[in-house]
């Protein structure tokens, strides 16, 4: 089968390459539909590693993914052939410490889509095990359905902040996930949420959604447009989302008195925090690190509406087409949020 291979860093390669593995009892094969690119996967591809996972092996990309069940492994009761739907990309082991506390996110042994040496999803067909598949409700579609994975970080960091009905948040970094967490926010009942970036045409994309006002932090010092908007107390929450050193450091400042901050922006080298600022507020600091248990809460939104994230999907691009796609998001254009790779029917 043809896939998208990482060969090593810089270089892409869309030729055959057959990912071993097995149909197992709790397994389903599914024809993958639509990949979302994600900025991990173009970090790999332009820097070969992120942190300690060093790409020393071809590897294949993707991880945010929709598809079609196309066949059933013995013991799967909940899913059968024609189902549409997406996939959770992290797989822990069932029987660690971590799965059993309900954080397999931070089991040690967990095995995530396009992280070395794990292979990802941009090939036509893959084997996932159907505890981590979940079916698409009829109204949210293949494209969105590969949105899950991005929204899902955005709802792990919304569940942290343990928002309360009518909370002013503040999300510093308008990436897609800063993005993806300014609507989990909203969802999860914030009055309202306010934006922060540099890039205008980010802020503008975002701007159209209503609860959400953006400052260009070119023209107004965050700080400063925080205690304008909240009448000088502060937000009840603060996401940082860019991972940049100054936004990190002027956490506190956001924040009202009594406040939470929810870390989800990754800095690649590490950062000064004002620890006197956060005690001086009694600040409640939250970290996240991809999503446990948010799957089903992030389709039941986007298929009650409550949730539309069409509009960052900026282009739907043929498989065939890959290597340029990458190469489009290596260029990082500054109105492109989401990319989707769409594969062959
Ligand atoms: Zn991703």
């Amino acid at each position: 089968m043809k896939a998208l291979v990482l060969e090593e860093k810089g270089k892409l390669a869309l030729r055959e390459f057959d990912i071993p593995g097995e149909l197992r009892p709790r397994d389903v094969r599914i024809k993958t539909h639509t990949v979302g690119i994600c900025g991990s996967d173009v970090h790999y591809y332009t820097h070969g590693k992120i942190g300690h996972f060093v790409v020393n092996e071809p590897m294949v990309l993707g991880h945010e993914a929709s598809g079609i069940v196309i066949e059933c492994g013995a013991e799967v009761t909940d899913l059968k052939p024609g189902d549409r739907v997406c996939m959770e990309p992290g797989i822990p082991d069932p029987d660690s410490r971590a799965s059993k506390l309900g954080i397999y996110n931070v089991d040690p042994a967990v095995r995530f889509w396009a992280t070395p040496p794990v292979h990802g999803c941009l090939t036509p067909e893959v084997i996932h095990p159907a505890a981590f598949t979940y079916k698409l409700p009829d109204n949210v579609s293949f494209a969105e359905g590969a949105m899950v994975e991005p929204f899902a970080i955005g709802m792990q960091a919304a569940l942290r902040a343990r928002i309360q009905p009518g909370d002013v948040a503040v999300v510093t970094g308008a990436g897609p996930i800063g993005m993806m967490v300014a609507l989990a926010a909203l969802a999860g009942g914030c009055a309202k949420v306010i934006v922060a970036d540099l890039a205008q045409q980010k802020l503008d994309i975002i701007a159209g959604y209503d609860g959400i006002e953006v400052v260009n932090i070119r023209e107004t010092p965050v700080a400063e447009a925080v205690a304008k908007r909240t009448g000088g107390w502060g937000a009840d929450v603060v996401f940082e989302c860019s991972g940049a050193a100054p936004a990190v450091l002027g956490m506190p400042q956001l924040a009202r008195p009594g406040g939470t901050i929810v870390l989800v922006g990754m800095p690649v080298d590490p950062v000064p925090v004002d620890i006197v600022g956060l005690q001086a507020k009694e600040l409640r600091l939250e970290t996240v690190f991809r999503y446990a248990n948010v799957y089903d809460r992030a389709i039941a939104l986007m298929a009650s509406g409550k949730v539309d994230l069409t509009p960052l999907i900026s282009d739907s691009i043929p498989f065939a087409d890959s290597i340029a796609a990458f190469d489009r998001a290596v260029e990082a254009r500054e109105t492109d949020v989401k990319l989707q790779i769409v594969m062959p029917e």
